[in-house]
C-alpha cells in the first residue's frame, strides 16, 4: 500500500559486511526501480512467457524496495513494493505503483537471495520482510513464493494490503504470514467508494478471515481532512476494527502532500490538490476517539 508514512526512517548503516550504501532508499520519495538494479535483465523474454512465469510466480513485477525501521511492521524491514493496484485512492502517494506494467521484472530466486543477505539484521532488530505495493495480492503466486521462501529462511513475514483482493490469498499464504497490515481506508461504504473507487466489504471479509486464523493484524487508517475525518466515519472504522480479536494495534496516519508531484508528472488528475494535512491536535483527537472504543492506538 502506498499510504503516508511520515515516521519512516532508513536504518543506520551498521552492518557493512552485509549492507552497502546502494541498499538504502529515501523512504517517502521512492523512485521506480529503486533497489532493483541488477536484479534481473529480462527484457528479452517473450511477453507470453513472461505472463506465464508471472502466473506461476517465478517472476514478479516489482516497483522498488527499501530498508526501513519503525514502519511497515516490527524491527528493520525490507519492504518490497509490487506493481499493480485495483484501487484508485485519492490520497495515494505513489500513483506510479498503480499500473503493473510500470514495474521491473524480477526473478523470485534473485529477490530471495537478496532477502537472505539481510537475515542478520532482521534477527538483530526483530524485523523481516514486508510485501507491499501497489497491491501485493495483484501478484498472489509471486507473493506466495516470497513468503514461503522467507519462512524457510526463518525470516518474519508481513503483508501490507487493502484486503480488496483478499480472496486471492491462499491458505498456504496465510500460513506463511506472521503479520498483516490491513488498510481500512474508511468505515462507511460510500466514503470507501469515494476514497478508493472500490467497495469496502472485501476488506472486512479478509479481516474476518485473518481473525478466524488468529493472524496478527495492524489496522491502518489514513486521516484526510474533508475526506475521511468525519466522526461517523472514524466511529465506523473503530467498529470494524473492534470485531477482530487478532488486531493488536490501530495506526492513524496523517495525510500529507508528498505524492502530489507524482500525480502531476504522470498526467493524472489529483483531487486533493488543496487539501491540507491534519494538525497534530486533530490527529491526537482522532487517536483518542479510537481509544474510546477500547482499541490500542499508535
Ligand atoms: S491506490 Fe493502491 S497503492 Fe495507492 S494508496 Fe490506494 S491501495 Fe495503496
Amino acid at each position: 500500500m502506498s499510504i503516508p508514512t511520515l515516521i519512516s526512517s532508513t536504518i543506520p548503516i551498521a552492518d557493512h559486511e552485509v549492507l552497502g550504501d546502494q541498499d538504502f532508499q529515501a523512504p517517502t520519495a521512492r523512485l521506480r526501480g529503486a533497489g532493483t538494479a541488477g536484479l534481473g535483465e529480462l527484457d528479452d523474454l517473450e511477453r507470453g512467457d513472461r505472463l506465464a512465469r508471472m502466473r506461476e510466480g517465478t517472476l514478479g513485477s516489482v516497483h522498488s524496495w527499501e530498508l526501513v525501521t519503525a514502519v511497515d511492521g516490527p524491527g528493520t524491514r525490507m519492504t518490497i513494493f509490487l506493481s499493480g493496484c485495483p484501487l484508485r485512492c485519492l490520497y495515494c502517494h505513489n500513483p506510479d505503483t498503480m499500473q503493473m506494467r510500470n514495474g521491473e521484472p524480477i526473478e523470485v530466486d534473485e529477490l530471495l537471495a537478496r532477502i537472505k543477505r539481510y537475515r542478520k539484521i532482521f534477527r538483530r532488530t526483530g524485523g523481516g520482510i514486508t510485501l507491499s505495493g501497489g497491491e501485493v495480492l495483484m501478484q498472489p503466486a509471486f507473493a506466495a513464493r516470497l513468503l514461503r521462501g522467507a519462512r524457510e529462511l526463518g525470516i518474519n513475514t508481513c503483508l501490507d494490503t487493502s484486503g480488496f483482493l483478499g480472496a486471492a490469498a491462499t491458505e498456504q499464504m496465510l500460513a506463511d504470514t506472521d503479520l498483516v497490515l490491513l488498510d481500512v481506508k474508511s468505515g462507511i461504504p460510500e466514503t470507501y467508494q469515494k476514497v478508493t473507487g472500490r467497495a469496502l466489504q472485501s476488506t472486512i471479509d479478509f479481516g474476518d478471515r485473518l481473525d478466524a486464523h488468529g493472524i496478527e493484524m495492524w489496522v491502518r487508517f489514513v486521516l484526510v481532512p474533508g475526506l475521511t475525518d468525519d466522526p461517523e466515519n472514524i466511529d465506523a472504522v473503530a467498529r470494524i476494527a473492534q470485531r477482530w480479536e487478532s488486531m493488536s494495534r490501530l495506526e492513524v496516519l496523517p495525510f500529507h502532500q508528498m505524492g502530489r508531484d507524482k500525480w502531476k508528472s504522470l498526467g493524472m488528475a489529483y483531487a486533493l490538490e488543496k487539501t491540507l494535512p491534519p494538525s497534530m491536535e486533530r490527529v491526537d483527537e482522532v487517536r483518542d476517539r479510537f481509544r474510546s472504543f477500547g482499541l490500542t492506538v499508535h
